[in-house]
């Protein structure tokens, strides 16, 4: 009987307010998991799947003690290790300091959930460079700091087969927004479609070393970064109009995808973006034939 299917090695999901409550097999025993801004929303359901799934989790922020340390206590519900560390993911620095408190407190590293992100939203012409380099910053530089750390880490261990099939795991937090265009957000759909070329070419670099480097692209998921876009009736009918599969998706839909990107369960997919994205990427407008 494999994992998967031996419920007695399964811990439960916390119950969410839409997505189907399953349970997690513990693929990810014995693995070390770093995920950036952890305090809230996906992070947030990212790091908890993650100790669920049996993996040590470090909970970057960035502000926001209170939601970090709940999350700190959560994440421990699944039996295993894990703390809070506050740094930017902008700052090297800072960035640096985080990966090597990491691997002194766990050991090392097996897997980067690379989520942070924000948007500073104008029209174009309106838009400040602070607007402009605080997203680039943030949504793409910060993945490259924090990605060149892990592999650096990844690089020095190598495989270790009692652990892992691959000597680490990179999950970049993409968006459909890396395929799609919007306007009114061109600092945000530039960072996300950076994202797309920075973790393919790194992909394509490390997969020898078997390092694993793919994307989850995430549809409309209700979180606090899109708020407005579904808090109204009127809002989310409207939202309904882009996403097939009729319903807003939830953090826990990309924690699973996430678990599964991390796990030996994937262990031939590299380079990938996952779309989890309820068919937003479809071109709905074109369902009755355009
Ligand atoms: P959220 O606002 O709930 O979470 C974003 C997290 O990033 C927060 O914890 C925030 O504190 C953290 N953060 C921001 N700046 C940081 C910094 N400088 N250093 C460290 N952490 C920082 O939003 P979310 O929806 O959970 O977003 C998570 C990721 O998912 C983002 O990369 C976002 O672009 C992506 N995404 C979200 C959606 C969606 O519909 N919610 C869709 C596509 C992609």
């Amino acid at each position: 009987m494999s994992e998967a299917s031996n419920p007695s090695r399964t811990a439960p999901t916390p119950a969410s307010s839409g997505a189907p409550a399953v349970s997690v097999p513990r693929t990810l025993a014995g693995q070390k998991a770093l995920v950036t801004g952890a305090n809230s929303g996906i992070g947030r359901a990212v790091a908890i799947a993650l100790g669920q799934a049996g993996a040590d989790v470090v909970v970057n922020y960035v502000v926001g003690d209170d939601a970090a340390q709940s999350v700190v206590e959560e994440v421990r519900r699944g039996g295993v290790r894990a703390f809070a560390h506050q740094a930017d993911v902008s700052s090297e620095e800072q960035v640096e300091a985080m990966f090597a408190r990491a691997c002194t407190e766990l050991g090392t590293l097996d897997i980067l959930v690379n989520n942070a992100g924000l948007q500073r939203d104008a029209p174009f012409a309106t838009m400040t460079l602070a607007q402009w380099n605080t997203v680039i910053g943030i949504n793409l530089t910060g993945q490259f700091l924090c990605a060149r750390a892990a592999i650096r880490e990844f690089l020095r261990r190598g495989v270790v087969p009692s652990v892992s099939c691959a000597a680490g795991k990179i999950i970049c937090m993409s968006s459909v927004h890396q395929e799609i265009p919007w306007a009114g957000h061109p600092n945000y759909a530039s960072s996300k479609g950076g994202i797309k070329m920075m973790m393919e070419s790194l992909a394509q670099e490390v997969a020898p070393h078997h390092i694993r480097v793919n994307s989850i692209a995430p549809g409309a998921i209700r979180t606090p970064i899109n708020t407005a876009a579904w808090n109204t009736p009127q809002a989310y009918t409207r939202l309904m109009t882009l996403v097939p599969y009729g319903r807003i998706g939830e953090p826990e839909d990309i924690a699973r995808a996430a678990v599964w990107l991390a796990s030996d369960q994937s262990d031939y997919v590299v380079g990938t973006t996952l779309f989890v994205d309820g068919g937003m990427t479809l071109y709905p407008g074109f369902a009755t034939g355009g």
